[in-house]
């Protein structure tokens, strides 16, 4: 580097405000007035403490700062204009007491999944996918999707890497060179975690049945398969473990389940037998005055669950998470034995609002829109390369503004069309791969 340190970091911070100025209205306000909502949710990693601020505050309060995108995060009010953040908030002026409604889960700590590891933008290689209810992220791998690849090698040559910061681990998608996961993200429209489908008995019950997909691995099985209750596979799958059940084989799953069972007699879900795993139609018409019209139970989900349960460790036939397929919503038995559960946690039954910053109306085509969709204009519920995407955006506006900042040209707003004309280009073909599963 030629320019001095200090120098470096001076003008990237200009080039930062450069940014937000060029945008107008993007970044204009800060999110705290609107309260608790669904918002895109960033953590700053310089002012280092377990608290979240909104994507205007990201841009015009910690410019910077280095920061991940939690992406949307439920019922969550902008921490920046409050105390709880030493930084001061450029936007809204007036400091307020800390937040005390806002949830603050292992994300905010930087830690990510069950597995709870941090992520490192620069070694990873996996897509996460995050979870519709409890809105954590979770690897491919922990999810049995993938075998977990080996990290990003670190730059062999300091030098060299020195030369070159964070571009090519940052830069590059982060599945991009593997194999594809064994859901892929056009096959499913949300996914919900084992902890959040063990919570919630309309989701237990449903899980491994038609448009519920589980991945697990039965015994003397090659492998992770689908199983989602319809699939000839999936039945083969279930009957094999109902017989295996039925056997009284003493490695068999129900041998470990009814141990299990000495240690928690409270458990409703011990009681089942076996040979009664499988509902009947009958049995599910019993629900209530209107008519359960939910699937039959599948056995082999039912039976990882339990597992899961009384060892949330064991992973060896299958984790428990459920990957919902399009149209789940509209789906669900409504009766009055499904339809409490579901009311309990509303995004189950309709899909909710995130909010988007407002369009600006004195701009025929919105530049703030291409802007701010260009940056947020990401999936939700679903794979994405979610984490990565706002460190790439950021590393590519601080690369589009250099030239002018180095000549002490102004931007001009049609430089800043031109430069999201392009990112919309490619966020568009991405956008068409995505519909064409809709
Ligand atoms: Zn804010
Ligand atoms: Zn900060
Ligand atoms: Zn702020
Ligand atoms: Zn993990
Ligand atoms: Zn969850
Ligand atoms: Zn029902």
């Amino acid at each position: 580097m030629e320019a001095s340190l200090p120098t470096f970091l001076q003008a990237e911070a200009q080039l930062i405000s450069e940014a937000a100025e060029a945008l107008p209205h993007q970044f204009s306000s800060c999110t705290y007035t609107l309260g608790h909502i669904r918002q895109a949710v960033y953590l700053c990693l310089t002012c280092n403490l377990p608290r979240g601020i909104c994507s205007s505050c990201s841009v015009a309060c910690h410019t910077d700062h280095e920061q991940i995108e939690l992406f949307p995060k439920r019922n969550f009010c902008c921490d920046c204009p409050t105390n709880a953040l030493s930084h001061p908030c450029t936007l809204y002026l007036t400091q307020e007491s800390e937040n005390t409604s806002n949830e603050y889960g292992q994300n905010f700590n930087g830690i990510f999944c069950r597995c709870g590891r941090p992520y490192d933008a620069k070694s990873e290689r996996e897509t996460m996918i995050q979870c519709l209810a409890c809105e954590d992220w979770y690897h491919e791998s922990c999810l049995n999707l993938r075998e977990r690849p080996p990290l990003r090698p670190p730059s062999p040559d300091p030098a060299e890497a020195a030369e070159a910061p964070g571009d090519d681990g940052v830069s590059e998608a982060s599945s991009s060179g593997l194999p594809p996961p064994l859901i892929t993200e056009e096959q499913y429209e949300s996914m919900i975690c084992r902890s959040c489908i063990l919570e919630n008995p309309t989701l237990r019950r449903w899980a491994g049945t038609k448009g519920a997909m589980m991945v697990c691995r039965p015994p003397a099985a090659d492998g992770w398969k689908i199983v989602d209750g319809d699939t000839e596979e999936g039945k083969e799958l279930s009957i094999a473990i109902d017989k295996q059940n039925a056997s009284g084989d003493p490695t068999s799953l129900t041998e470990d389940v009814a141990s299990g069972s000495k240690r928690r007699p409270e458990s409703p879900l011990m009681g089942e037998s076996s040979s009664k795993r499988v509902r009947t139609a009958a049995e599910g018409s019993k629900c209530g005055s209107s008519p359960c019209l939910a699937p039959p139970k599948n056995s082999l989900a039912q039976t990882i669950l339990d597992k899961m349960l009384l060892d949330p460790t064991n992973n060896e036939l299958g984790s428990g998470d459920v990957f919902f397929t399009e149209g789940f919503r509209e789906r669900w038995c409504r009766c009055e034995e499904c339809l409490p559960p579901l009311q309990a946690q509303p995004y189950l039954l309709e899909e909710e609002d995130t909010y988007e910053p407002p369009v600006d109306p004195d701009s025929e085509s919105s530049l703030e829109e291409l802007g701010m969709r260009a940056l947020q204009g990401l999936p939700q519920d679903r794979a994405v390369n979610g984490i990565l995407a706002y460190n790439n955006m950021r590393e590519e506006i601080l690369q589009f503004l250099r030239p002018f900042a180095e000549e002490g040209k102004v931007v001009g707003e049609t430089d800043v069309r031109q430069f999201f004309e392009g990112r919309m280009e490619a966020l568009q073909e991405r956008q068409r791969s995505r519909e064409c599963d809709a």
